[in-house]
């Protein structure tokens, strides 16, 4: 795809525009990285435990009843809500925490907002024995405080972060902080597919089993590649994971979901975020614009950079639901099939609904749940009884 992977650019976005000191810990760890990767043993342990602590494979399931009742295109879904932990979040902190291993880390940090990828790092924290730090904005401890006991009853300690606003922000502040000071014993944990090289490419390749998988189960069920593929877009993770291994087959059409209240892909601009080039919503002063979405995990103003190269090259197309569409998929999903998807994966089930009924019955689409719903289900309860 003419993609630079070495330097970390896709097209002109990535790459890393960090102080020197954090530099010196990226670099590191890029050369930790390109050493394990592809070294046997390393990948097979990583599959042991995709197997038998994550459950992998987990299943290509085809929603017979929602694709009748759409009357158009038969839609499979990619079951990562059947995983550990109940999201596609475990396939890369896992990575991460055994690379963290084999580099001889004491110590694992993270950041988090709401609080979903705290508690995957802290799962495999305790899984591996691993010492582990979580920085939280003060203010997202108090919002979510039930996470914030998950943690700790997984062996974590949740720091939570008083300057600034008290907010994801300040705690990323806090933990590069921590990194500079000791990133000869700490390995910082990163949650999605952005950030400086080569969280990027890391995340991607840990994500990547999503597609390795459904391409082969798909090939086995439909002797055929699909028509497209769908997922929801936070930080991108879950979406370059699901089209990794199709990137290269120009017959499969990429598309990624994104909120209306938080549309990065649709409405951005090339700019910078965090240590790297990427499609950034900014307001009128120049600055990140706040971003709001009913699902935590896609409350995000900027993008992972080969998002941004895949919209730019258009090779992959992006699109923005509403929250109206949202809490229908997730009602109509629950209902004709007996699965209750995460509110993020319930994105790309909209759009779904709204692609499959033009597709005819012979065309296959591959949604991707990226998790399950019992985390949102007090939340969609409280919004339809609002609606009342
Ligand atoms: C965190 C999360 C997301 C968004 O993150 P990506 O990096 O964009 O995948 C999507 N779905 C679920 C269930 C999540 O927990």
């Amino acid at each position: 795809m003419g993609t630079d992977q070495q330097a970390g650019f896709f097209g002109s976005f990535g790459g890393s525009f960090i102080p020197p000191e954090l530099q010196q810990a990226m670099d590191y760890l890029t050369e930790q990285f390109e050493k394990y990767k592809d070294d046997p043993d390393f990948i097979e342990e990583y599959q042991y435990y995709l197997k038998e602590y994550v459950g992998r494979d987990n299943p290509l399931t085809y929603a017979k009843h929602l694709s009748e009742k759409l009357g158009g295109a038969k839609i499979y879904l990619k079951r990562e809500d059947l995983n550990h932990t109940g999201s596609h979040k475990i396939n890369n902190v896992l990575g991460q925490i055994l690379l963290a291993k084999r580099m001889g880390a004491k110590r694992v940090i993270a950041e988090t907002g709401a609080g979903q990828h705290g508690v995957a790092t802290a799962t495999v924290c305790a899984m591996f024995g691993m010492e582990c730090v979580i920085y939280m904005g003060a203010e997202d401890t108090r919002r979510q405080a039930l996470n914030v006991f998950r943690m700790e009853l997984l062996g974590a300690k949740v720091v939570p972060v008083n300057k600034g606003q008290g907010r994801l922000k300040d705690a990323v502040d806090e933990a590069l902080g921590d990194l500079v000071a000791n990133y000869k014993n700490t390995f910082y944990l990163l949650g999605s597919a952005v950030g400086p090289h080569p969280f990027p490419t890391m995340v991607k390749h840990f994500q990547s089993i999503i597609s390795e998988e459904s391409k082969r189960q798909i090939i086995e069920k439909e002797g055929r590649l699909p028509d497209a593929v769908i997922a929801c877009v936070g930080g991108g993770s879950n979406g370059i994971g699901s089209f990794a291994h199709y990137i290269d087959e120009p017959s499969v059409r990429l598309i990624g979901v994104e909120p209306d209240q938080a549309p990065t892909l649709t409405q951005g601009v090339p700019g910078m975020l965090h240590g790297f080039k990427c499609l950034v919503l900014l307001d009128e002063q120049g600055e990140p614009r706040k971003t709001y979405s009913i699902a935590a995990g896609l409350d995000y103003p900027g993008i992972g950079p080969e998002h941004s190269y895949l919209k730019e090259s258009g090779r992959a197309e992006y699109y923005a639901v509403s929250n109206e569409e949202v809490l229908e998929a997730f009602q109509v999903l629950s209902r004709t099939e007996g699965i209750i998807p995460a509110l993020e994966s319930a994105h790309a089930v909209a759009y779904a609904l709204k692609l499959g009924p033009t597709l005819s019955h012979d065309q296959v689409l591959i949604v991707n749940l990226s998790g399950r719903g019992d985390k949102d289900v007090e939340q969609v309860f409280e919004m339809l009884k609002e609606k009342k």
